[in-house]
């Protein structure tokens, strides 16, 4: 017989700083951090460990002896399953002040850099229903939160449209009611959901491949357009059309009803067909007179009010006259790019989704901007010296990258120029220190300022002005 492994219990442990991923720390008395979830800083917990490692453990609060003054109420009945919004029990003041440490500590810790006096981090106005992009999953085995299996009553409704359980990629987690996205966002999951139980339109079940239902995606622009798109698994015409009809004459307001039929493995829409099933293919969104028009497969600035303080953050920091080439490397579906144009000589966006680049090259036409140029292509490839002769020695660059940070090669390519000021908006500040840390020689920072986009949840933004040493 296997033997179990010991799992130990630490008692009365202080919780002592955020971490990463929405968890928190406390110091077990053999001296090892533990990652704990649920807890803030402050609380004094009993925590059950479940993975022991090297120089940590992973556990949960099974006790609370204190209940932190950081915390407050989470408003949303999911929280503690849903894994959308993991800092609902922390202040919104608390949580911005654990942002701005996260990101002064990344740069001091791994890029060991020199900082300015560092601009308090930005936070956002609405705390709640900031989002305007949503994305649920339908699935017929329904994830059964603790309280309903110790009810020990019949579980008759096994459907859920809703979001993953984190680290579970087939299990789902029905939603009532979501907290980051404004009406009627709940109202027309819901009733999608309730119609395709009520008409026997069957939910995906990915473990098996079978079912019809696969994904929903709700947008609701800041000027209140609202696109849904319903992705299915198997088709079946009639209860299809049964469907988007319902959704049709139930909410009239929508803008744009699509959907995608896709029988593949997994449920990415880049590569499907989207099939127009009312209204038109797109909606827009509006920023300071501009208008973006967005399709199912565009990317946009998921918080849309604070995409804009964003914006006008690294506009600031680019201190333009009007005589500048500028360089908006990673430039998405040039937004930034539009957003600076009316203050640059010319803007040059590199981005490498073509898809996006297209829908940028339109954007500029419908708002009449005509010193844009976008070119498609992995920055760690397309950024040459052939590159630079052909569009001209940016004197600003602006940077926006993924995750990841930039590509050596792109780091060295922009030391290679040698831009005067570069402004570098990172969603990453581990990454972002990183590439600071290879610039450091050539480049001084001017201002550093971290501008929350996602309240409720551990990510956060940072914006870094950087200006050639003399
Ligand atoms: N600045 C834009 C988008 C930033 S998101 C905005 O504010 O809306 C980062 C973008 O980098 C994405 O659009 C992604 O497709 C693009 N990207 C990722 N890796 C890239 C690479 N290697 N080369 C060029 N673009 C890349």
């Amino acid at each position: 017989m296997a033997r179990k492994k010991k799992l130990l219990v630490f008692e009365n442990i202080e919780i002592t700083d955020t971490a990463a991923k929405g968890k928190a720390v406390g110091k077990s008395p053999d001296g090892r951090v533990i990652f704990i979830d649920n807890v803030v800083p402050g609380d004094i917990v009993d925590v059950q460990t479940y993975r022991k490692r090297k120089s940590y453990y992973e556990g949960r609060a099974i006790n609370f002896h204190q209940y932190s003054d950081k915390r407050t109420n989470p408003v949303c009945d999911h929280f503690g399953v849903c894994g959308g919004c993991k800092w609902q029990n922390l202040k919104y003041e608390e949580q911005l002040y654990y942002k701005q440490k996260e990101v002064t500590n990344n740069l001091i810790r791994i890029g060991h850099l020199d900082l300015p006096e560092i601009t308090p981090i930005l936070g956002c106005d609405e705390i709640y229903f900031y989002r305007n992009k949503m994305e649920f999953s339908f699935s017929d085995s329904r994830w059964l939160t603790p309280k309903e299996i110790e009810s020990h009553k019949e579980i008759s409704n096994k459907f859920a449209c809703g979001f993953h359980i984190p680290k579970m990629w087939d299990k789902i987690l029905d939603i009532e009611k979501c907290h980051l996205q404004e009406d009627p966002s709940n109202e027309i999951r819901n009733a999608i959901r309730n119609f395709a139980i009520e008409n026997h339109i069957s939910f995906y079940n990915p473990r098996n491949q079978e079912g019809m239902l696969r994904t929903l995606m709700i947008r609701i622009s800041s000027i209140g357009e609202i696109m849904i798109v319903i992705q299915f698994f198997a088709d079946d015409v009639e209860k299809r059309e049964a469907l988007l009809t319902f959704v049709a004459e139930k909410f009239p307001e929508i803008n744009s009803l699509q959907y995608i039929i896709n029988n593949k493995g997994n449920d990415t829409i880049y590569d499907q067909d989207v099939i127009l099933f009312k209204g038109v293919d797109h909606i827009f969104e509006s920023m300071e007179g501009l208008k973006f028009k967005i399709n199912a497969k565009s990317f946009y600035q998921t918080n849309s009010a604070q995409a804009y303080e964003l914006y006008k953050i690294a506009r600031n920091f680019a201190d333009l006259s009007g005589d500048e080439l500028v360089y908006d490397l990673y430039t998405g579906t040039g937004t930034i790019a539009q957003f600076i144009a009316k203050k640059a000589k010319k803007v040059v966006g590199v981005e490498s989704v073509p898809e996006a680049i297209s829908d940028a090259k339109e954007n500029a036409r419908l708002n009449k901007i005509d010193n844009v140029e976008f070119f498609v292509g992995d920055l760690a490839k397309v950024f040459t010296e052939d590159f630079i002769h052909k569009n001209g020695k940016p004197d600003v660059i602006i940077t926006d990258p993924p995750r990841d940070g930039m590509h050596k090669n792109v780091v060295n390519q922009i030391l290679n120029i040698s831009p005067k000021r570069i402004v570098y908006i990172s969603c990453n500040s581990a990454t972002q220190a990183r590439d600071l840390a290879l610039m450091d020689d050539k480049y001084e920072i001017l201002k550093t300022q971290a501008v929350d986009m996602f309240p409720q949840t551990h990510h956060v933004e940072n914006v870094v002005l950087l200006e050639l040493k003399k």
